[in-house]
């Protein structure tokens, strides 16, 4: 942590003070809690001139019915909301997501304004100055480039607040205080999904409190972490809900922790039904076309790898959460056979299937088969097949790669099981397998976040979840195919053989002497191989990788009774010279 910049702090006593220096002052920043803003300052990744303290704004610290809505002021602490007896008893799930939030000292201090309008959050944002400065900043914050999305459009950090999502599903508005009075807006119209403009306040704008309509029905927050306390939300889904009988009357559904913003879910196919395995599939559907993955593919790892090479050119094929396993969310079958019926010509195929798949494998509405249980084997492997078929039907070359290690271990040995699938079925039918599990394991065969890149530095190569891979990673990756690219690609390109055979029916006397050949040249150094380039066998496939343990004839000679190297015991005299 860096020493705190410079700055005038300044203290307004009301709302109407704080909002006149807002407009004032060029690029002031706010602090209520301080929780999320002073870490961020101490690191560096804003230097404001000016900083607003809100804390002496009291009357934006009430809790107050007005009509039938409950205001809430965005300077109430979010410890007073887990247990004030107004919102525990009208929105439990309010209560209970602002008790998950960080830990008990940061809820003390912790707003709910700070907490709705906290910074968007990424491995290569949240981290020391000279961490930062050293890998060339990022797009978000005084530099150019995004390392997390290739060519990417904008910044891709995600947002984590917990509130933002329960507040969203409960219709709650924002109470926004400028110049000229308030305005009122629903609760996610105050965010844009832009990681570096996240929020649409304009920079005279204050959030003032939230209002929140009367439940009709019922409201809950589900938070998955790591940890049980104190971490953000890897994701967050809230969900209000109105039955009518057996039927879904309403229904709001927003997510945190997977966009840079905090998202509605399109949940309109849902209303009018009864909640069954039908209704069950709409919904994780819908979840799943709204929420990123972050996940940086392969696909960007070889358009990295060969953006000087114009002989080639990578088309992204990829399809987040997609496998298969779930053909009813995507039918990488399906859709195979209508690439290659398509348009686009490939003259090489990479594929590489997340661990999603470790998931109940749905035959028919009453037959499922467990995750990773024999049958389910069973029928994954046919999928297998019938891809690699599909390609090989076609002669176009198909690499499979296989998945490197993860940092949940049970997704670890769900990954080496379709590791172990691919090699054998894909294999079979003609595919390479491209095995990147030694690569992305430390030197104890253990999952590890960061490591070296192509270059040798050590950078971070896997995605927050242990899951996906960053851009260095995903470019790592993409080294170990670089072989089998260049191997097809220059098989292509060699010259056709000749056409006209040589003459057989004349004497071999007519046949002119050869002339003498000269001395081939000497080149002046032999074939320059990089360290860490994959091992070819002659024909440019990828080779084995040497065995590490030394085999039974790798062992020394015995050494010569009584020479120095000679540790037997008793010692054996040394053969004398012969008079
Ligand atoms: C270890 C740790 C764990 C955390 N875990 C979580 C977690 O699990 N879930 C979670 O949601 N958050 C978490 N946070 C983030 C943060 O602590 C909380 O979101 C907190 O609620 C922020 O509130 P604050 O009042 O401290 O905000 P501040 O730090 O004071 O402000 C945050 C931002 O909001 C702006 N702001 C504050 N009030 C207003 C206002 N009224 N109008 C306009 N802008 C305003 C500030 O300018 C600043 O940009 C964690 C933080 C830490 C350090
Ligand atoms: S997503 Fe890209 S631009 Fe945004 S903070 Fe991360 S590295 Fe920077």
């Amino acid at each position: 942590m860096n020493a705190l910049p410079d700055f005038r702090l300044h203290r307004p006593a009301t709302l109407d003070e704080a909002v006149r220096l807002k407009a004032q002052i060029e690029h002031p920043a706010c602090v209520a809690g301080g929780s999320d803003i002073l870490v961020n300052l101490r690191r560096g990744l804003a230097k404001p001139g000016d900083l607003i303290d809100l804390s002496g704004l009291r009357d934006l610290d009430a809790i107050e019915r007005i009509g039938d809505e409950l205001w809430i002021g965005a300077l109430t602490t979010l410890a007073r909301l887990t247990r004030d007896g107004a919102v525990a008893a009208a929105y439990p799930a309010l209560a209970e997501a602002a008790a998950t939030v960080a830990g008990p000292t940061h809820r003390a201090a912790a707003t709910l304004g700070g907490n709705l309008c906290q910074d968007t959050r990424c491995v290569y944002y949240n981290q020391s100055e000279w961490w930062r400065d050293g890998n060339a900043y990022c797009l978000k914050h005084c530099g150019e480039k995004c390392h997390v999305v290739a060519k990417s459009d904008r910044c891709y950090a995600t947002y984590h607040g917990d509130l933002a999502p329960v507040l969203m599903a409960l219709g709650a508005s924002a109470i926004v205080a400028r110049a000229g009075g308030l305005r009122r807006l629903p609760v996610e119209n105050l965010f844009r999904e832009d990681g570096a403009h996240y929020l649409t306040l304009a920079p005279d704008e204050i959030l003032a409190a939230i209002a929140l309509p009367p439940l009709n029905g019922r409201a809950a927050y589900v938070k998955g972490r790591v940890r049980e306390s104190v971490d953000f939300p890897l994701t967050g889904i809230a969900a209000a809900l109105k039955r009518e009988g057996d039927v879904i009357a309403a229904l709001r559904v927003a997510i945190t922790g997977m966009n840079s913003a905090p998202l509605m879910v399109d949940v309109s196919k849902l209303i009018g039904k009864p909640w069954n395995d039908e209704t069950a599939t709409l919904l994780s559907n819908a979840l799943r076309s709204r929420a990123t993955a972050l996940a940086t593919t392969l696909a960007e790892g070889l358009d990295d790898a060969f953006a000087d090479d114009p002989r080639v050119a990578v088309i992204d094929k990829a399809k987040d959460d997609s496998g298969l396993v779930r053909n009813d969310f995507y039918d990488w079958r399906k859709e195979v056979a209508a690439l290659l019926d398509g348009p686009d010509h490939f003259d090489l195929v990479v594929i590489q299937i997340g661990v999603n798949d470790n998931q109940k494998l749905r035959l028919d509405p009453d037959h499922q088969l467990e995750p990773l249980s024999k049958a389910f084997n069973e029928v994954y492997a046919q999928r297998v097949d019938e891809i690699a078929a599909a390609f090989r039907d076609k002669n176009i070359p198909l690499v499979w790669v296989g998945l490197p290690i993860m940092s949940s271990p049970g997704l670890s040995n769900a990954a080496l099981v379709f590791n172990e699938i691919a090699k054998q079925h894909a294999t079979a039918a003609g595919a390479r397998y491209v095995d990147l599990w030694d690569a992305f394991s430390d030197v104890n065969s253990a999952y590890k976040a960061s490591g070296p890149d192509i270059n040798g530095a050590i950078v971070r190569l896997r995605g927050p979840d242990g899951v996906h891979f960053t851009l260095a990673g995903a470019r790592k990756a993409a080294h170990f195919i670089e072989p089998e690219v260049k191997r097809v690609l220059e098989a292509k390109l060699q010259p056709p053989p000749d056409a006209v055979p040589p003459d057989q029916s004349a004497p071999p006397e007519a046949v002119a002497p050869a002339p003498e050949k000269p001395a081939p040249e000497k080149p002046l150094a032999g074939k320059i191989t990089p360290l860490n380039e994959p091992i070819l066998s002659p024909g440019g496939a990828l080779a084995e990788a040497p065995k590490a343990s030394a085999s039974v004839a790798d062992k020394p000679a015995a050494a010569a009774p009584g020479r120095s190297d000679d540790f037997s015991l008793p010692r054996a005299p040394a053969p004398q010279p012969s008079p």
